[in-house]
């Protein structure tokens, strides 16, 4: 990983997948660091964060970061730069709930206004990596 070691990493689920997802799979894959969560080092003391983006637009997404950069500071002394935010994969790749979200830009954007490093994916699911390779599904690469 490049820059300042991460000490957080938060991950964004979709809130229409989570009405169906316990989130289980994405925080799986970043206990065994695999997926993209593959360059953290392992038994760093990472803290894990998941949250959802609070329907569409991502309504929820400025104001729970800024609780987190907020919090991170107060509880662990964690600076912003130290924060890594993951957009998980129901929200970035074509898959067996839906296609990507369409609101993927400006959920971008919102997290550019607020300075903290963000990242495309989490979870990487055999099924929909078979289905990209068949043609069936958008490509996207971990
Ligand atoms: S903004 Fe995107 S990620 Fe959030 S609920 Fe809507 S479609 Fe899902």
């Amino acid at each position: 990983m490049e820059g300042k070691k991460t000490k957080v990493v938060a991950v964004i689920q979709c809130d229409f997948a989570k009405e169906r997802c316990s989130g289980f799979a994405c925080l799986d894959s970043f206990a065994k660091r695999i997926d993209a969560f593959k360059g953290y080092p392992a038994d760093s003391g990472i803290i894990a964060v998941p949250f959802n983006c609070g329907g569409c637009p991502g309504r929820r997404i400025p104001r729970t970061v800024a609780h987190l950069v907020k919090s991170a500071m107060k509880k662990a002394g964690v600076e912003k730069d130290e924060i890594v935010i993951h957009l998980s994969s129901c929200m970035v790749t074509d898959n067996g709930h839906y296609p990507p979200c369409p609101h993927l830009g400006y959920i971008e954007k919102m997290l550019e206004r607020k300075g903290v490093a963000y990242r495309k994916g989490s979870y990487g699911s055999k099924t929909a990596s078979s289905r990209r390779r068949e043609g069936k599904y958008e490509p996207f690469e971990f």
